[in-house]
């Protein structure tokens, strides 16, 4: 399907690009190259590895210097700092040269030889290939019972069709590559924006190992943080579902005040109790904070995508083609930023 096209490196045009964030991955570096080394000799073609560092911290960036040092198929990125992971993703996307990328972990929980059956699945045709999680090891009951709830939820909550029970773990063509990249969203939630683009897609089922080094680099609240992303990127519901709530607030607001004007009419009317008075000031304004934070929530985004700043910044880089960022012509102070017409 590809030539072997020589580029200024001598290399031959990749026909595979591995995508893999890294941050404080140290002690899982040296297994995971072996492991993509000997995919990589099984693959159907040429490969590169993009590996972006998210700001680490423990060494990790001297490592991934060291491993394109010792074989160029290694491409590393380094991050100005920490950016969070979707943001990595992407930055290794933008730079990632392949006819197809797949997008794997560092630690080890994505066994690489699964991209053995998705390119088979992609010589079929399909333009996205994700990968379906059947078992998950060595992560908590709480981890997979609340990772199991939020996919039904989200697929039910949004209009297009997040595949259930798939991380970021997948093959994606260059088209598919192409349209992600080009959205340059803050909140990315990249599960949701590759189910956004459509063409043809098509699952493989896996068994999700254990983190073979190192420890996890989200907390529950980072866990949180992406859900809510998730929700809030793809779905007005939330809007709605307060909406309806106030709607519903109102009209029994209204029947309550349409009763007391009988009761008080047909002479049944008693004391009138201050109690009743607090606990409905106390619903409504409880209620309108709420109201007041979602609609924040979706303004706070705006207000982030409106300043249109880069979504990332590169402090080093071994082996990339750093003009294939397409954020660069807007970064201001670069001798290629066009300038601004008053
Ligand atoms: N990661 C990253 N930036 C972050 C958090 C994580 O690049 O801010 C990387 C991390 O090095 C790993 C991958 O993203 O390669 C997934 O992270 P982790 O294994 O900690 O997530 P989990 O599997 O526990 O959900
Ligand atoms: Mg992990």
């Amino acid at each position: 399907m590809t030539p072997d096209r020589a580029d200024g490196s001598g290399m031959p045009h990749p026909t595979y690009s591995f995508v893999i964030p890294v941050l404080d991955e140290i002690d899982s570096l040296p297994r995971l190259r072996q492991r993509l080394q000997a995919v990589m000799d099984r693959m159907d073609g040429p490969c590169e590895v993009v590996l972006v560092d998210d700001g680490s911290t423990d060494g990790s960036w001297d490592a991934l210097v060291a491993m394109h040092g010792e074989d160029p198929r290694f491409k590393v990125l380094r991050l100005s700092r920490n950016f969070g992971h979707q943001t990595a993703l992407t930055a290794g996307l933008d730079h990632a040269t392949g006819d197809a990328a797949i997008i794997i972990d560092a630690d080890l929980q994505d066994p690489p030889e699964v991209a053995l059956e998705m390119s088979e699945k992609w010589r079929q045709g399909y333009d996205v290939v994700y990968a379906v999680r059947d078992a998950r090891d060595g992560e908590s009951w709480f981890k997979r019972f609340t990772a199991h709830r939020f996919y039904r939820l989200l697929s039910r909550l949004s209009e297009i069709d997040i595949p259930r029970d798939a991380g970021d773990f997948r093959l994606v063509d260059r088209r598919a590559i192409d349209a992600v990249t080009a959205m340059r969203e803050h909140r990315r939630y990249l599960r949701g924006m590759f189910a956004w683009v459509g063409y043809e897609q098509a699952a493989v089922h896996y068994h999700r190992d254990a983190r073979q080094a190192g420890t996890t680099k989200f907390s529950l609240r980072k866990m949180i943080a992406f859900a809510t992303d998730g929700v809030l990127s793809f779905s007005a519901v939330p809007l709605r579902l307060i909406l309806n709530f106030g709607f519903l607030i109102a009209m029994s607001a209204f029947v309550a005040g349409l009763s007391s004007i009988v009761l008080k009419a047909a002479g049944v009317y008693t004391v009138p109790g201050w109690a009743s008075i607090v606990v409905a000031i106390s619903l409504l304004g409880g209620l309108q904070l709420v109201v007041l934070g979602v609609i924040g929530e979706y303004v706070a985004r705006l207000h982030e995508e409106v300043k249109q700043r880069p979504l990332y910044l590169v402090r080093d880089h071994a082996g990339v083609d750093l003009d294939r960022q397409p954020d660069r012509p807007r970064r201001a102070g670069l001798p290629d930023s066009p300038a601004e017409s008053p």
